[in-house]
């Protein structure tokens, strides 16, 4: 996301750059231009050339797109999908085919990415037409799996339009957008591959597929009313209610009578409801088991996002991307009557979107307001995907089923993307950016390793012959068939991208399920320490891991390598070799990881820690702040003090959660970092002020030759912020003040360390206030920071980091 000096040149964009543009045609000596091979005496003679591209080109029009270019210079040939990529012939008047080579890549289709170019000359044998010919299936996958891509504009127009004949028709697709990696079972990506596979084209569909001059040449979805998937409204039994354009128009009347609808998106299954109606709302929330998380927001049109929120140009440009992420956006006051408050309680942001499907534009178009449109799955469980998981997992919370014909292969939920320090950020990588190629990672001779994640947002990466890839967000591994579903993803991955397990790297934490999958199976592991994976992710993300770096990773926790749960980590980092400089002082947690959905208790364990009189079980003050009765801070106290079944850690979460549970009246936290977001929310804008939290050099068990570890000692600040909450101070001014005795933090930090390169991870950063903080404090300071972009900051990014120290590893071993 933020760069120090937005000018200068980026290292890993700069690799990226020089790959994706094609090699230049070699200069000729000779009178005749372009390239040697060119050079055979006579200025035209017909010569002939195979080129094989790899990148992403396949699913995005590319092979129309080369079509239309060869035809226009009379070139004769043939273009195809291969394993690899595209492989294309062309032959004809050296000038004309130089030309050709010179063109491509130059005015590339929306989608289309264009990794490499491998140019070899062959014989010419006197083609005259040019072809598009049938896939080749053989070698192994080194393309790029086309990403699924939002209702274009063309196709909307056309669903839009009485006159057409896809008026209406909720499958509607072209080479520019439809699905594509949720259908694809294998590659390459061609319509028999796909789960598209089973509908034959109509005359009228067959006759577009084939025209060079449609806009649907060659698009493996395309479909229409009279031969394409059909949409039917179930009850929650199965039973059919309607079909066709009568389900739209019932599930229509169902959603504006405040019903519950569950909606077969593009990956998976969606609950949908009215924004505006909070009974229906608070229906879905008590039904769902999801009493505070944020629930995402469709809204028909921008002019609707821009009502609800207010956008920047960024966030404009990300809500319209072919991606189409749901994005975090700062709400209007005033919205309640669209978007109740119980959409996302206690928040200023809304997580706003855009219609995915021509089905859900359909369905907005008619309502004609925001509805919520959240993941179709109970609490902590997957998401649901075809039609009888659906009735099954969904059956108690969704009174009707929008379904169709058209199988989903893989589970996607929607992304989730914010804009920070004016770059998207991706939080959660899914429906539009899975699988992420990781361009940096020199992948050469180290096929097969697979990168197993975390515990909480869980994600797997993996290498195969020619490529990295971060696969999407699966969930948290607490629930069986979460883990069932993670299980599912690998042998998913490895089917798809080819090849066997050779190594697996997971987390250093043992009770992980990532851990224990990667350790079960029958090959090498190397366990990678939580934050340095977090750091060495968003390094790999900019190709700078060959850089030494100074890495600020603050998060939930992590088990750090002395055994202590981190989250508070100031790293030296340079390849695989990590060094601790700094971190916060430990914070207890009394009943360990459990006090986490309880932030008063991790408050009343900090004012225990302050050793005053404050957390005297007869000192009520602060226990009914926190809404603590006497009997159980007194049970607290004597834990701590006595270090019961208490916990130490170094996590900035943790100190988020008591600062808001002392600031903000919060009892107790439905997920992960809900405390932190309140407190962000919280904070006001017009202030620098901030408190004391001075550095303490900390011996580290005799290793001098290290130097000392740096505590940063919060004891003054929570003193300090007592003191103003004492004073009746306005609770907003503290918040702000929390976060930039962080900034600070950070700051002399880095005066400390004079590493050039700065990198933030960790999914405290998923905050904007303190990222954006953050990097404008360090670039004053003259440092290059890096921060995350597509790779999310969360532990849902670890994998990508993981990857990345197995891939630097291996290359010293070698
Ligand atoms: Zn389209
Ligand atoms: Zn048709
Ligand atoms: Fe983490």
């Amino acid at each position: 996301m933020a760069r120090a000096e937005s000018g200068k040149p980026r290292p890993g964009r700069r690799a990226d750059a020089m790959k994706e543009q094609s090699p230049p045609v070699p200069d000729c000596a000779g009178p005749c231009q372009p390239g040697p091979s060119a050079c055979t005496g006579m200025p035209d003679a017909r010569i002939a050339y195979r080129l094989h591209i790899r990148g992403q080109v396949q699913g995005v029009g590319f092979r129309p797109y080369v079509y239309r270019l060869a035809s226009s210079y009379r070139l004769g040939g043939y273009v195809c999908n291969t394993p690899q990529g595209v492989q294309i012939e062309v032959e004809g008047p050296a000038s004309a085919v130089a030309a050709f080579r010179q063109a491509l890549g130059r005015e590339l289709p929306p989608a289309a990415r264009i990794a490499a170019i491998e140019a070899e000359p062959i014989a010419a044998v006197g083609r005259q037409t040019f072809l598009i010919h049938p896939s080749t299936g053989v070698g192994s996958l080194v393309t790029r799996v086309p990403h699924d891509t939002a209702l274009c504009q063309g196709c909307r127009q056309e669903i839009t339009d009485p006159s057409d004949r896809r008026h209406r028709y909720p499958f509607t697709t072209c080479t520019h957008c439809g699905p594509r990696y949720s259908i694809v079972e294998q590659m390459p990506y061609d319509r028999g591959n796909t789960t598209m596979g089973r509908f034959s084209m109509c005359p009228a569909c067959a006759r577009e597929f084939h025209d060079p001059a449609d806009r649907r040449f060659h698009a493996q979805t395309n479909a229409c009313d009279a031969c394409g998937p059909r949409l039917a409204l179930w009850d929650k039994n199965g039973r059919i209610l309607a079909s066709g354009e009568e389900a739209l128009s019932a599930a229509v009347t169902l959603l504006r009578r405040g019903r519950i609808l569950a909606v077969k998106g593009l990956g998976g299954f969606q609950l949908l409801v009215r924004a505006d109606d909070f009974g229906a709302v608070s229906e879905l929330r008590r039904r769902k088991k999801r009493p505070s998380k944020p629930l995402a927001v469709m809204v028909p049109d921008r002019t609707w996002a821009e009502h609800l929120a207010y956008l920047s140009a960024c966030e404009r440009r990300t809500l319209e991307s072919p991606e189409n992420p749901i994005v975090l956006v700062q709400r209007r006051p005033g919205v309640e009557a669209y978007v109740c408050n119980t959409v996302a309680p206690r928040l200023d942001t809304l997580g706003l979107f855009l219609p995915t499907t021509p089905l859900h534009a359909l369905l907005l178009h008619s309502l004609a307001c925001p509805i919520v449109a959240t993941s179709g799955n109970r609490s902590e469980e997957p998401l649901a995907r075809d039609e009888n998981e659906a009735l099954i997992r969904l059956g108690q919370i969704a009174d009707a089923f929008l379904v169709h014909d058209r199988p989903i292969v893989r589970r996607l939920d929607d992304s989730i993307v914010r804009v920070m320090a004016g770059q998207p950020v991706v939080l959660r990588l899914a429906r539009g950016y899975a699988p992420l190629p990781l361009y940096s990672l020199e992948v050469e001779g180290t096929e097969g390793i697979l990168a197993c994640g975390g515990h909480q947002k869980a994600a797997v990466a993996l290498t195969s012959a020619s490529q990295a890839v971060l696969l999407q967000h699966i969930g948290d591994l607490d629930h069986p068939d979460t883990r069932l579903v993670y299980r599912e993803t690998i042998r998913d991955a490895l089917a798809l991208f080819g090849g066997t397990v050779q190594r697996t790297v997971c987390d250093l934490h043992p009770d992980y399920y990532s851990t224990r999958w990667a350790k079960e199976q029958s090959c090498p592991v190397w366990t990678v320490q939580h934050h340095q994976a977090h750091a060495l992710a968003c390094l790999a993300e900019h190709g700078a891991l060959e850089r030494p770096a100074l890495a600020f990773t603050w998060d939930g926790t992590g088990l750090g390598t002395d055994g202590h749960l981190w989250g508070g980590e100031c790293l030296r980092v340079h390849g695989r070799h990590m060094q601790r400089i700094a971190s916060l002082r430990p914070l207890p947690l009394p009943g360990g990881e459990a006090a986490i959905r309880r932030p008063p208790r991790i408050a009343w364990a900090a004012l225990v820690s302050l050793g005053d009189h404050i957390a005297d079980a007869d000192n009520v003050r602060w226990q009914r702040r926190l809404g603590l009765d006497p009997s159980e801070a007194a049970v607290l106290t004597n834990m701590i003090r006595a270090g019961l079944q208490t916990v130490w850690t170094t996590s900035v979460g943790r100190l988020f959660d008591a600062v808001a549970a002392l600031l903000v009246p919060v009892r107790e936290v439905s997920y992960e970092g809900e405390a932190a977001l309140w407190l962000e929310a919280l904070a006001a804008d017009d202030t620098d002020e901030r408190y004391e939290m001075p550095l303490v050099a900390v011996d580290r068990d005799g290793q001098v030759e290290d130097g000392p570890l740096w505590q940063a000692d919060w004891r003054p600040a929570l003193r300090a912020l007592l003191a103003d909450l004492d004073r009746g101070e306005d609770v907003a001014r503290l918040a702000a003040r929390f976060h930039n005795t962080l900034v600070a933090w950070a700051v002399s930090i880095a005066q400390r360390c004079p590493v050039g390169l700065v990198v933030l991870s960790g999914g405290c950063f998923q905050n904007r206030r303190l990222t954006e903080k953050v990097v404008a404090a360090l670039r004053a300071l003259d440092r290059e920071v890096l921060s995350h972009e597509r790779v999310p900051p969360n532990d849902g990014g670890l994998a990508a980091g993981q990857l990345a120290y197995a891939l630097v590893r291996h290359r010293k071993a070698t």
